[in-house]
């Protein structure tokens, strides 16, 4: 009996000295190409890495032969079903900053971003003084949704441009970079003339479509995990829009789906546990969203501090100035008091935070 030969698929990484000139790039595309692998050219703002798909059994040779090539810094095989944004391919964490008005925000080093705001963009007034009041407390990003996906065609569905219109001028005003959903494809130019970060929806985190669209983008991406989705699905969808060309995708953990008590308590379970092992994983910024995860507003600070705690990169809550009366998400928005006391009591954690943080960076350094 004859057995049909399986054909593996192998990746690698191959990293080229920082100064290498694209000649040599060029002759590791060339090499590649001809052993029949895909190679995919990141140019980074430190060295230029080629990440390439192929099959064959003799990937050791071949990674042995791309060693000895001048310029190659490093040439490693990859394990992960996701490549770009592994930390076998890229070994320091990845960082990025956003600006707006003189707002500058580091994201994924050195400081812990709290992203807040309204879950929708409501009036002028209403994302106005939101983003006066989280400034004052110290928020470094205003989110507000001007798309917004809900479970009923019925209820408020966002503002659309006129939203997006209203959260770029507050950000303008209090120097806060902006973050809003992008919920299509065809959405995603609007987007991007108004906001500073584009954010991909729990329900869209498999919108192949759309993260292809995004990939294409050339503003950072917040990722938000589904509410059934596993690690490694969610690392793949990540994967989808660096390989399109972006780098620079955060990562936020908003809740999984699965609870014994149906959500009698809190909306969904928040998986802090997901933060070190992503960080094992990835080399991209991780987030929390203690508010969608528990929908319930008393319990949002209390769970922030174990976000700040466990080393996330920032967490995301929403903040309106009279709740009650939000169009969505009410039950889980801050008021602008209770979002001040908020920020007063992650304060010791902070501290800790930054401590923990430079450890870190000394250890990888070393
Ligand atoms: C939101 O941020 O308002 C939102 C809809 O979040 P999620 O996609 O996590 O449900
Ligand atoms: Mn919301």
């Amino acid at each position: 009996m004859q057995c049909e030969q399986q054909v593996v698929e192998e990746k690698m990484i191959v990293a080229m000295e920082q100064d290498a000139s694209s000649e040599r790039v060029s002759q590791v595309e060339y090499l590649l190409a001809q052993w029949g692998y895909n190679p995919h050219i990141i140019v980074g703002e430190e060295r230029t890495v080629i990440a390439a798909v192929g099959t064959g059994p003799d990937i050791e040779s071949r990674l042995a032969i791309l060693r000895e090539v001048p310029g190659v810094a490093t040439a490693t095989r990859v394990s992960s079903p996701y490549k770009l944004c592994s930390r076998e391919a890229h070994k320091s964490s990845t960082s990025f900053t956003v600006k707006r008005q003189g707002g500058t925000v580091t994201i994924g080093d050195g400081q812990f971003v709290v992203i807040a705001g309204p879950c929708s963009v409501e009036s002028g007034d209403q994302i106005f003084s939101t983003a006066k009041s989280i400034a004052e407390s110290g928020a470094a990003i205003l989110r507000g949704g001007a798309f917004k996906p809900r479970s009923s065609p019925y209820a408020f569905q966002g503002l659309g441009e006129d939203g997006l219109k209203l959260l770029s001028e507050a950000g303008d005003e209090f120097g806060l970079p902006v973050i809003t959903e992008v919920m299509r494809p065809a959405q995603v130019e609007i987007v991007c003339q108004y906001a500073d970060i584009l954010q991909i929806g729990a329900r869209n985190m498999q919108n192949f479509d759309l993260l292809k669209e995004v990939g294409q983008a050339r503003k950072p991406v917040f990722l938000k995990r589904g509410p059934n989705a596993s690690i490694t699905e969610f690392l793949m969808s990540a994967e989808y829009v660096l390989a399109g060309g972006n780098q620079q995708v955060i990562l936020c953990e908003r809740g999984l789906d699965y609870t014994k008590d149906k959500g009698e308590h809190t909306r969904n379970i928040l998986d802090i546990q997901a933060v070190p092992v992503l960080q094992d994983k990835t080399h991209l910024p991780v987030f929390l969203d203690p508010a969608h995860s528990s929908g319930k507003r008393h319990l949002v600070s209390r769970i922030a501090k174990a976000c700040v705690a466990i080393g996330a990169n920032g967490i995301m809550v929403e903040v309106h100035p009279d709740p009650a009366k939000a169009l969505s998400d009410g039950a889980q928005s801050l008021t602008p008091a209770q979002f001040a006391d908020m920020m007063a009591d992650l304060g010791p954690y902070l501290e800790l935070w930054e401590e923990e943080h430079s450890k870190t960076v000394a250890a990888s350094a070393a």
